[in-house]
């Protein structure tokens, strides 16, 4: 087709290279290491995919499509490098909103994880695994009176104070109950994350925090020493964003916490104890992403506070970190079924899978990247270049924007979708009155249903006509 022929209208060529689905893979059947979990492989027979030592298609089979599905040990060992590779002197909080159910509580627990909850659902999630309630961390910018309530009586070993009304509101609790709550106070460090603007955290202009360049942070710790019977000030909180990959935004957040907790020094003759730098360490959703290995970003960011706390004089405080897709995000994956195939000539395939954006609203809501693979064979055709697409009554509703899948992938394949064991079950909607799907844990070739699917009387039953 040459350029002349068609004047007016666009030519395909045009269109093709948005996006950035980079060059055709040589092997359509390779999986990535940094993005699938430890204990996924393609057997060698079948081409098909062995998920923690079980068969996909035999998954598929008896729990339905689509289906969350966790690699256990994958999820257990992510979480142990963690606590190790921070040690005895930190804690390790896990970001419950990453993903949480009664059964991953009780993992989290076992290997040694403090928990975040930011809501009262997620604190009754915990409560109802008995995860360690002084282990548990409780944030939020509008946190009820009712859901304060709950933790104070629960015995919630820190409430991460987010506004004044909240340091009122939880005085006087406090105060009715006879008890002194220990809190810390979310600051703003003013760092921008380099991350899509939705999910950087610790710029001015935004919900969470006390700003710190602004002085509010500094009122809010007076008005917290106010309250020294009722509370129990123990340190300063700063998230700066998600999905981040170099040290350099957690530097200067360090910078100017440190900076902060002097000033507390002089002004009201403290040193707080500790000091929690969030969460928001990067995972690989495609190629492109290069995580750094845990040891060496606990050994920067204990380096750096150290170093930032001996220019200060002040004694190091206990450092907590907030991991929350670092150690939920690689273990899963989400199984698809295709349902129907749509190629474009010289545009694209589309490939629709019976789930979407109902239970991965990533990619529709921050242009969120993500890998796939078809999973229940292997493939001799040439990769297409694709989109995987979900059915709900949505041109938005995509998975996978720009996938590299077989050409010969049809109705009844399974596709698998890495790095989804954060923020897509624990997003997921009923749009289009889509049943949300199951998470299944699998561990040594057993699998375990720690969530179930849901059913219509599950929709229906609250329907009250
Ligand atoms: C969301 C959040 C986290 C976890 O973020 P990840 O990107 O999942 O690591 C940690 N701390 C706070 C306060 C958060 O809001």
């Amino acid at each position: 087709m040459s350029r002349s022929a068609h004047p007016a209208g666009p030519r395909y060529a045009d269109v093709l290279p948005e996006g950035g689905h980079g060059a055709a893979p040589a092997d359509v059947n390779r999986l990535d290491r940094k993005i699938w979990p430890g204990g996924v492989v393609r057997d060698a027979g079948s081409g098909a995919l062995t998920f923690a030592g079980a068969d996909v298609r035999e998954l598929a089979r008896e729990y339905g499509t689509p289906a969350y599905l966790i690699d256990e040990d994958d999820w257990r060992r992510r979480a142990r490098e963690w606590v190790e590779a921070f040690g005895a002197d930190a804690d390790v909080f896990y970001a419950g909103k990453s993903f949480l159910s009664v059964a991953i509580a009780k993992w989290a627990a076992d290997e040694g994880l403090h928990l975040d909850v930011c809501s009262g659902g997620e604190l009754a999630v915990a409560l109802r695994a008995g995860f360690p309630a002084s282990r548990l961390g409780f944030h939020g910018n509008n946190k009820s009176v009712a859901e304060l309530e709950r933790a104070v009586d629960a015995g919630v070993g820190r409430i991460i104070v987010d506004s004044h009304d909240e340091i009122e509101r939880l005085a006087a609790i406090a105060a009715d109950r006879g008890v002194r709550q220990p809190v810390m106070v979310r600051v703003t460090a003013g760092v921008e994350a380099h991350t899509h603007e939705f999910i950087a955290t610790a710029h001015e202009d935004q919900k969470f925090g006390f700003s710190l360049a602004g002085g509010a942070a500094a009122d809010a710790v007076t008005r917290i020493l106010k309250h020294a019977e009722q509370l129990e000030l123990t340190g300063l909180h700063s998230h700066i964003g998600s999905q981040i990959f170099d040290t350099a935004g957690f530097e200067v957040a360090a910078h100017r916490l440190t900076e902060a907790l002097a000033a507390i020094r002089r002004d009201h003759g403290i040193e707080l104890p500790e000091l929690d730098l969030g969460g928001g360490l990067g995972i690989a959703y495609t190629e492109a992403d290069d995580p750094a290995p845990v040891a060496e970003i606990a050994a920067r960011l204990k380096e750096i506070v150290a170093r930032e706390c001996d220019a200060a004089g002040l004694a190091h405080p206990r450092l907590s970190v907030e991991p929350g897709r670092a150690i939920a995000g690689p273990p899963g994956i989400t199984l698809y079924e295709v349902g129907t195939v749509k190629p474009l000539p010289g545009l694209r395939t589309y490939v629709s899978v019976d789930g979407g954006m109902s239970d991965n609203i990533r990619t529709s809501l921050y242009d969120a990247e993500y890998t796939v693979s078809l999973v229940s064979r292997a493939s001799r055709a040439q990769a297409a270049l694709s989109r995987v697409v979900g059915k709900h009554c949505e041109s938005g509703d995509i998975v996978v924007r720009d996938a590299w899948l077989p050409g010969d992938t049809a109705p009844g394949d399974l596709l698998a979708v890495a790095a989804t064991g954060a923020y897509c079950r624990s997003m997921a909607s009923n749009y289009n009155h889509l049943l949300k799907p199951p998470v299944i844990a699998v561990k040594d070739g057993t699998a375990r249903v720690i969530v179930r699917r849901e059913t219509e009387d599950d929709l229906l039953g609250l329907d009250l006509g």
